[in-house]
């Protein structure tokens, strides 16, 4: 029944990456851990957002192995894997290559602090992680280590795009969203000028106020 429940919701959480334009043709994903198993759900392989469906939703355990589905895992499933199995706070991961971070990432370049939109969500700056190749635990593993050294919870990878992390897949697509859009915000900023640096200090107090203060308790 959670299983049922988790698959729903990542399939629905796919929609959001459309709705948001960080996706083109099939290339983005989102995974949810299942709570109290060592299993994850993850989309399937080069399937259209339009024709996703929970039962298309693939079941993997945390080497990345197919558990349940009838399809393919996504080609990212290794890196998914890699988050699940050395953040045991995260419960869900996404990746995209929405294009202005992407562009940042192109550049290898860190996406500075610099409104109090990023100091609230991502605590500083969004760190650029190493090149990486696709296949086996080489994503993964710069994932960690560059997140390991920041709050934030997406990284841009160097010459590849963004993963993001959350408490759930619902946290993690919405870091992947702000993460769009400061990328945005910063960039056309930059077009037409210098950014001004927000101190230390007032990241600090903001980032404290957001994740512990805001919204609805
Ligand atoms: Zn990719």
């Amino acid at each position: 029944m959670i299983l049922m429940a988790l698959r729903e919701r990542v399939c629905a959480l796919h929609a959001e990456l459309v709705r948001y334009g960080l996706v083109a043709w099939t290339a983005g994903n989102v995974s949810g851990r299942v709570p109290g198993e060592d299993l994850f759900v993850i989309k399937p392989s080069g399937v259209s957002y339009d024709d996703l469906t929970p039962g298309s939703i693939v079941v993997c355990d945390l080497d990345g192995n197919l558990v349940d589905g009838d399809l393919a895992p996504s080609s990212d499933t290794a890196a998914h894997a890699y988050v699940y199995r050395s953040m045991p706070d995260v419960g869900g991961v996404v990746h995209t290559h929405s294009p202005y971070a992407t562009a940042w990432a192109a550049r290898g370049e860190a996406i500075p602090c610099v409104l109090t939109a990023m100091a609230d969500e991502f605590g500083g700056e969004i760190p650029v992680g190493p090149f990486a190749l696709i296949g086996g635990d080489d994503i993964g593993k710069a994932i960690v280590s560059t997140l390991a050294g920041h709050r934030s919870p997406a990284v841009l990878m160097r010459n590849h795009g963004v993963f993001a992390i959350g408490k759930d897949a619902a946290a993690a697509v919405k870091a992947a969203v702000m993460c769009e859009d400061v990328a945005r915000t910063v960039h056309l900023a930059r077009t037409a000028g210098s950014v001004e640096p927000i101190a230390a200090e007032d990241i600090d107090r903001l980032y404290d106020r957001y994740q512990n203060v805001y919204g609805q308790r």
